[in-house]
């Protein structure tokens, strides 16, 4: 990340570019004094917001976005959503903690399904399966412990061999897989496009408005280019660019991934597409996800890089390299937009997440499945905020991210467990 006290994005984010262009609302100019400022319009701070009226309608709510809705990490995604916890969910040996975070995922998105539904924000979200597949031995190994995970938790699933998957996705890359029934696609920039722009009234969207200063409250008092924002409450939901303000330095690191996505095909391309629609996530953490887009296009993501972007040429032959290895017919078939995101990741899996001071709250440390988790902690911490519960049951499941040793052990330590892993990995890249 660049020194900026967020995400400043050199690249324009595909989903958003294949959309006709929005309204963005104003910036925040001058004084102003409200009851609760929101840090952040990605999927944590919009449920965050919207959760905060529900509870406290007569509440005044501003919500600051330094860039534009649809440019941010909420839509740079891939756009995968699961009712399951994505990293826990098929856990046989943490049975009863798996049970608890599937049931706190169920909540997040059952949430986000009735936005999508109240505010008729038609995302594209279609019910794809969840595939998980292995290109390699040691990768298989893990799909064989995925399938007795969704056997014990009573997932509705399907064990993959080479030829069911290459009748699904049109291509024999992956040995085997694992496809769960309750997984889903959608349209990121569409879907945070639509939360944003169905906001109630007493919410203010500013977007194009970073906070470049916090001052200590209550009242909490921020500093933007051209305003002063005076609030009771505040709540950081600025995921890993919280660090910037001086929280949480010790448990989140920031990390960048790479999206690319493919021109639209003609008819005879688009068939070797297999059956649409449907999403792939790599059995190895580092490995790469790719997923139909429509009827005729296609996604890949795949790359880390550690605290700022890589270089775009690098990303664009790499993501090339990922498609058409996966489909060598289609190597005429260039990718049309390549963008990188931020994603805060935490040494344990856990977020970072609840009060930090006298009525200043934060949230951070989705380890990339923020649509639901993020929509989840957004929604508990406006609960916990406006009731006074202190969250202890999901506070308890989720854990707490753990300490992250400081510079510049933290950047010796990152690079040699990813050249480490990139090596496991191999054909899952
Ligand atoms: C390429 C890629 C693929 C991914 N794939 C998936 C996927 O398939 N499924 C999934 O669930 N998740 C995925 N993720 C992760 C997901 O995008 C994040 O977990 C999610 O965006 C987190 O939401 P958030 O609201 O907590 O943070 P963000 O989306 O990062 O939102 C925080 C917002 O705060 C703003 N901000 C930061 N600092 C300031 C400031 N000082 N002033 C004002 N505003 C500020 C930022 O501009 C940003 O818009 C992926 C991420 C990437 C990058």
């Amino acid at each position: 990340m660049s020194k900026a006290l967020y995400p400043v994005y050199r690249d324009v984010c595909g989903w958003n570019a294949m959309l006709p262009p929005r309204r963005i609302k104003e910036r925040a100019i001058g004084s102003i004094r409200v009851r609760y400022a929101v840090v952040g319009a990605g999927y944590t701070g919009l449920a965050a917001a919207r959760r905060l009226h529900e509870l406290d309608p007569e509440g005044s709510i501003a919500l600051l976005e330094a860039t534009t809705v649809g440019e941010g990490a909420s839509a740079r995604n891939s756009g995968f959503v699961t009712p399951a916890d994505s990293k826990i969910g098929l856990s046989i040996d943490e049975m009863d903690r798996a049970e608890q975070l599937n049931a706190f995922s169920k909540e997040g998105f059952a949430y986000l399904t009735d936005l999508m539904k109240a505010g008729g924000i038609d995302c594209d979200l279609e019910r794809s399966g969840r595939v998980t597949a292995a290109a390699t031995d040691l990768g298989a190994e893990k799909i064989r412990t995925m399938i007795e995970g969704a056997k014990a938790h009573g997932f509705d699933h399907q064990a993959l061999d080479r030829e069911d998957l290459a009748g699904l996705i049109g291509s024999r890359y992956y040995q085997c897989g694992l496809r769960i029934e309750e997984g889903y696609l959608l349209q990121p920039a569409t879907l945070v496009r639509g939360l944003a722009d169905t906001l109630p009234d007493t919410v203010q969207l500013f977007e194009n408005t970073p906070v470049l200063e916090l001052q200590d409250g209550p009242p909490w008092v921020l500093r933007t280019p051209e305003a002063v924002i005076t609030a009771d409450v505040m709540i950081l939901a600025t995921n890993a660019a919280i660090k910037q303000f001086g929280f949480w330095r010790d448990g989140l690191v920031t990390i960048y991934t790479f999206a690319g996505i493919s021109h639209a095909m003609d008819e005879r391309d688009s068939a070797r597409l297999g059956i649409k629609p449907w999403g792939l996530l790599p059995a190895h953490r580092l490995g790469t996800t790719v997923r139909r887009v429509g009827a005729d296009r296609l996604m890949v993501r795949s790359l880390y890089a550690y605290e700022r972007p890589l270089d775009a040429a690098q990303v664009q032959q790499a993501l090339t390299s990922c498609f058409h290895r996966r489909y060598p017919d289609l190597s005429h078939v260039p990718l049309h937009h390549i963008w990188g995101g931020t994603t805060a990741l935490t040494m344990n899996g856990s977020p970072r997440w609840g009060r930090i001071k006298d009525r200043l709250y934060g949230s951070a440390g989705c380890n990339g499945s923020g649509i639901v988790k993020g929509t989840l902690l957004g929604k508990r911490l406006a609960e916990m905020i406006v009731t006074g519960d202190p969250q202890e049951a999901l506070q308890a499941v989720y854990g707490r991210a753990n300490r992250i040793a400081p510079e510049p052990f933290r950047t010796i330590g990152f690079h040699a467990v990813s050249a480490y892993q990139r090596r496991k990995a191999g054909l899952e890249m």
